[in-house]
Formats: C-alpha cells, sequence, structure tokens
C-alpha cells in the first residue's frame, strides 16, 4: 500500500500559516502591508478584543478584479514576482504570496474590494481555506479584509496566545513598525469602538512627534536630524539630545521601508554617544537607511526582521559618523541644560524658566567641527564673556550655563556624606560628586599621555599574572600599543596568559589585573572595531579605577584643589562615561524650597 500522499490544501496552509500568521499582530502586518502594496493613501485598521475575534484592514487602494480576489487566497498566488531574480530587486512588501493564504487557513475571512474602473465590487468569504460565497457587491474603492474569529480552528495557537493587553500592545508595536515609515499614508488605528491612533498624513517627524510625543508638546524639539548620502548607502533620521534620553527610550531602524532590528548599527549608535550618556540612559533613535536592494539579504522569512547588510562594517562607519556629526553640532548650540529630573528634585518653574531661557545672550559662533566630541576637544568658549554681555543679570536663576561659563567661587567648600562637595559659588550652590569630579580629571591626563605617549612605568617587584578568554585576548593584542604608551609593560606568558611586569605610575595603589581587565571589558563594551575609541576607553577604565573613592574624608586643600582642577576642565559637566559631575542649586530654587 502506498503512503506517501500530499497533503490536502487546507493542510498544508495551515501549517504555513504556522510560520507566517503567529498572532493578530502578524495578521494586522500582513493585511497592511497588502494595503500599502496596493498604493492605498488611507488605511484603517479596527480591531476587536486585541484582534481575537476581529482584525480589519480597510484601504483605498487599487482593489483588485473578480479573477484576482479569488486567486488572491491560494497559496503562492502573487501580483509581485515572477520568478526567483525578482527576490532580489524586492522593493514590495509581501512577495510570496502566502499571507492571505494562510490567514483564510486560520480564520473566517470576508473580504470585498473594488478596482476604480470597475462599476461594481466583489465580495468573497473564506472559512478555512474553503470559499463559501462569492457575489458581487456594491463597495467603495479599495479593499476591506475582515478577518474573523483567528485560530478558530487551531486551539493550541489560541491557547498560546497572551492576554488581550499583551496582543494588543503587540498590534501597536507592528503598527507603529508601519506607521512610522509611510507618514505620507493617513491611518488609524480603532479597538473595541475607541480611537488608539488617529493619524494624519504628514512628514515623518510630525509623525514620531504625534505617536511619542504625548504629553511633551517639544518632542520633536529634542530631536536632532541625521543627514549623510553615500555611495554605498543613504541614511536619514532623527536622534535625541544627549540630555532628552531616558531609561526607557525608542529605538527604530528602518531600511527601504522596512523595520528591522540591528544590534551591530545600535552600537554604532551607542559609540556615537560614549561620554554623553548617564548611566543606564538610552538614546531614542529612527534611523531610516536606503540602499540598493542587492547589498542586503533579501528578507525571505516575512517574520524576520534582522537584516543582514554586505558591507556592515562600511555602513556602521557611515552611521556613526553621520550621528556624531549631529550631536557634535548641538553640542556646539548655545546652552546645556542641567538636568532637572536629577538627583535632587527641584519644584517646577516652568514660566519663569523659559522666559530666563528666551532673554539668555546667545554663544559666540563658533566654527563647527563636524568630528567634535566632547571630550576630546580643548576648544573652550571665551572665559570672560560676562563682559561681553554686560547687560547679563548680576544673579540670575540659571538653569542652564553658557559653554565655558565657570563657576565663580565665593566661599569656602564643605564635605557632605564623605560623598559630596557643597561649593558656593556666585551661580549658586554647586554641589560635586567627588568620585566622579576626580575620575573626570583623571581622565583628561590619562588620555592626554596616551595620545602622547608619556605614559610612565613603575616596575613590579613581582609579576603578576592575567589569565585571558580567547576573546579578551583579542582585545588586549589591539590595545597592545596604547596600553604599553600609558606605561603598562605586559608580555605573553602563556598560551592563555599574560604577565604584568610594569604599570602606569598612577596606578601604583591600584590592582594592576583588576585594572587591566576593567580596561578591556569597557573596549569590549565599545566594539572592537570602534578603533579611535580605546584610548578613550582605556582612560575611563584607569580613571574610574583610579578616582578617590566615595566614604574619603577630604582635607579643605584637597577640595579646592579638586573644585579648581574640575572647573579648568574644557568639559565638566558629565563624566567621560556620561555621568552627571555637578549640578547648581540656584538662590532662587532653594528660596522656593526654604
Ligand atoms: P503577497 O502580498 O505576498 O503577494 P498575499 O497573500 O498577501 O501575497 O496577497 C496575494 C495577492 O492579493 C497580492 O499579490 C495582491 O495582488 C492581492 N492583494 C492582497 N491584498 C490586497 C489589497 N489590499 N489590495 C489590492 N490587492 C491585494
Ligand atoms: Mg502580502
Amino acid at each position: 500500500m502506498d503512503i506517501v500522499h500530499l497533503l490536502p490544501d487546507h493542510v498544508a496552509n495551515q501549517i504555513a500559516a504556522g510560520e507566517v500568521i503567529q498572532r493578530p499582530a502578524s495578521c494586522l502586518k500582513e493585511l497592511v502591508e497588502n494595503s500599502l502594496d496596493a498604493e492605498a493613501t488611507s488605511i484603517q485598521v479596527i480591531v476587536r478584543d486585541a484582534g481575537r475575534t476581529l482584525l480589519q484592514v480597510i484601504d483605498n487602494g487599487k482593489g483588485m478584479s473578480q479573477t484576482d480576489a479569488r486567486m488572491a487566497f491560494e497559496r503562492h498566488a502573487t501580483s509581485k514576482i515572477n520568478q526567483v531574480d525578482d527576490l532580489f530587486s524586492l522593493r514590495t512588501m509581501g512577495f510570496r504570496g502566502e499571507a492571505l493564504a494562510s490567514i483564510c487557513a486560520v480564520a473566517q475571512v470576508e473580504m470585498t474590494t473594488r478596482q476604480e474602473e470597475d462599476e461594481v465590487g466583489f465580495r468573497i468569504e473564506v472559512d478555512g481555506s474553503q470559499v463559501v460565497e462569492q457575489e458581487p457587491c456594491a463597495c467603495a474603492k479599495g479593499t476591506s479584509v475582515k478577518v474573523k474569529n483567528l485560530f478558530y480552528n487551531v486551539p493550541v495557537r489560541r491557547k498560546f496566545l497572551k492576554t488581550d493587553q499583551t496582543e494588543l500592545r503587540n498590534l501597536l508595536t507592528e503598527f507603529y513598525h508601519i506607521v512610522l515609515v509611510y507618514p505620507k499614508v493617513q491611518f488609524l488605528f480603532v479597538h473595541n469602538d475607541e480611537i488608539l491612533l488617529d493619524l494624519p498624513a504628514t512628514t515623518e517627524k510630525l509623525r514620531i512627534q504625534t505617536i511619542f510625543g504625548k504629553g511633551s508638546h517639544n518632542y520633536g524639539a529634542q530631536l536632532l536630524d541625521i543627514h549623510t548620502d553615500t555611495e554605498l548607502v543613504s541614511i536619514r533620521g532623527f536622534v535625541s539630545k544627549p540630555e532628552n534620553t531616558a531609561k526607557s527610550s525608542q529605538q527604530y531602524f528602518f531600511v527601504n521601508g522596512r523595520y528591522m532590528r540591528h544590534p551591530y548599527f545600535h552600537k554604532a549608535i551607542m559609540t556615537a554617544y560614549s561620554g554623553m550618556l548617564p548611566g543606564e540612559y538610552n538614546p531614542t533613535y529612527f534611523v531610516y537607511f536606503d540602499i540598493d536592494p542587492q547589498a542586503i539579504d533579501v528578507n525571505i522569512h516575512p517574520t524576520k526582521t534582522e537584516i543582514k547588510f554586505s558591507d556592515e562594517q562600511a555602513v556602521f562607519q557611515i552611521l556613526l559618523a553621520a550621528v556624531r556629526e549631529a550631536l557634535g553640532k548641538f553640542s556646539l548650540a548655545p546652552t546645556i541644560d542641567f538636568d532637572r529630573s536629577g538627583e535632587i528634585e527641584m519644584p517646577t518653574r516652568t514660566s519663569q524658566a523659559s522666559t530666563v531661557g528666551n532673554s539668555f545672550p546667545k554663544a559666540p559662533s563658533i566654527q563647527v567641527d563636524p568630528s567634535y566630541n566632547p571630550f576630546r576637544t580643548r576648544q573652550t568658549a571665551p572665559r570672560n564673556w560676562q563682559t561681553i554681555y554686560p547687560d547679563r543679570p548680576t544673579q540670575p536663576e540659571v538653569e542652564q550655563l553658557q559653554i565655558g561659563t565657570i563657576p565663580t567661587i565665593s566661599a569656602p567648600a564643605y564635605q557632605y556624606d564623605s560623598r559630596y562637595i557643597l561649593q558656593p559659588t556666585e551661580q549658586g550652590l554647586m554641589i560635586i560628586n567627588q568620585h566622579r569630579a576626580h575620575a573626570c580629571i583623571l581622565y583628561h591626563n590619562l588620555l592626554e599621555q596616551l595620545q602622547q605617549h608619556r605614559g610612565t612605568t613603575q616596575q613590579l617587584l613581582f609579576q603578576e599574572v592575567i589569565e585571558l578568554t580567547e576573546a579578551e585576548k583579542t582585545i588586549l593584542e589591539a590595545i597592545w600599543e596604547d596600553l604599553h604608551a600609558i606605561g603598562f609593560v605586559i608580555d605573553q606568558f602563556s598560551k592563555t596568559a599574560y604577565s604584568i611586569s610594569g604599570i602606569p605610575a598612577q596606578l601604583a595603589e591600584n590592582d594592576a589585573v583588576l585594572v587591566l581587565r576593567d580596561i578591556i571589558h569597557n573596549v569590549e563594551q565599545t566594539g572592537i572595531n570602534a578603533a579611535q575609541q580605546w584610548q578613550e576607553q582605556i582612560a575611563v577604565a584607569m580613571a574610574n579605577d583610579m578616582a578617590i573613592p566615595y566614604g574619603k574624608t577630604l582635607t579643605q586643600d584637597e577640595m579646592q584643589d579638586l573644585v579648581q582642577h574640575l572647573l579648568s576642565l574644557p568639559t565638566y559637566m558629565r563624566t567621560p562615561d556620561g555621568k552627571k559631575v555637578l549640578t547648581i542649586l540656584s538662590d532662587g530654587e532653594l528660596r522656593d524650597r526654604i
């Protein structure tokens, strides 16, 4: 008896559906992408019970003929490719002709559609891959697809669905991925008769603001434009200003109009921000890549969001440069904002704050250096700028400090909690984190020594041995010369171990092995490809290890020395790894409190 047979279509479709349609969100993605492929300019998504009972997409696109409407539900029915070669020059969203076939295998589907040139439209109902009704009908130009009772015939899938709340969140996430690349298309999203998103046709930036800017009317103003055009790729989009970063943030990459995840390019952005972000804060970004489809690996699997570029390193560098340029330009803008949501809660004084902000004098114009990095540049604004702007109030309630303004010390400092230095200044009470301040100072010294190969070595009486993994070994070898430049004397000891017989003189009191590990770890985090950053990362790691710890009592002389040193640095508001070094409590703010 023969036992091999072809699966009936509806079974094959159900299996395929398992791949393509995993949850209501994947269904939404397929339907909306079809509408976009049909050149719709207005798309409505109507959902009930997070898509369990109803998911309907209505568009005003080009519609289908009767025959096409019937064909559309067949597996591998597609109007978008004819041959395998087409796969590699794909610009449309769908291409496998599987979505509708898959959806109708696991739900009850009702579609109405009409092409502009046809007088009557067509309605077709398909239930578990079987056509149950089809007839001409009167309907608007375009297509409406209703997906009812998703997974009604696949109990296992139904069981895998999460709570309505989670599925709705998934639906919206998928929706964002699409609407963020089609700002010129109007969208509406309705859930259980409630309009959740009403998005008129607009620009990318305004669409972003409409979706994510809730509650903050100047969300758009917190974003910097990035833009670069090269032969290989063109990149545009928006990144947040360093002080508008948050613990949770929006991070989106799109390539040729599709959302993608790309951990490596994410690193490029993080590298551009390095030295500017407070600890666990993250930048928001919306980055749109446009690249020849031949230069990326086609997204063969419809649910796959990771895309391989053929020249990732080059794109990494181009992206890094573009973000750096945007941040660099911004860093030379007139003011630095004090982060008001920092360690110290202050009452808001928005009205006054904004008038102070508006009447604030403009900074002297400075030539923009696209490779500007606050921790590398020695440029400072004129120190005597108060005299350039004679009408500046003498006791302003500043919350913004002009770049290059040095707070004027007005009385001796106090130490508080063996952690902070309280330094009265003419601008208010300056509160300095002692460890971070010292790390800042050390960083600048170390970096200079590194760059000028001026490190001095202290020979160790007994050499230390450090064991490294393969990955750590590659990093050590990459930064080998820099380590020697700063004063380390390191030699290979065995296959997996290295001996340290000399250390930078300043490190005398630190555990050499520990410091070396911290350095390797820091470089690892930045990425082994970011060669320009190695010296900075070495200096950061050493500075953090060497800086005076919390709990250390400081003498008046030490405090004075520290404060003066700190304020003479080109940048001192944040540590090179982005932590806040100081804040100023203005007299006005103090009086507000007590
Ligand atoms: P694919 O999108 O991969 O081609 P689908 O199964 O999603 O496959 O759709 C099959 C075909 O049905 C499409 O190629 C298209 O011709 C047609 N179609 C589907 N949805 C629409 C729509 N909203 N408007 C016009 N045509 C559509
Ligand atoms: Mg499709």
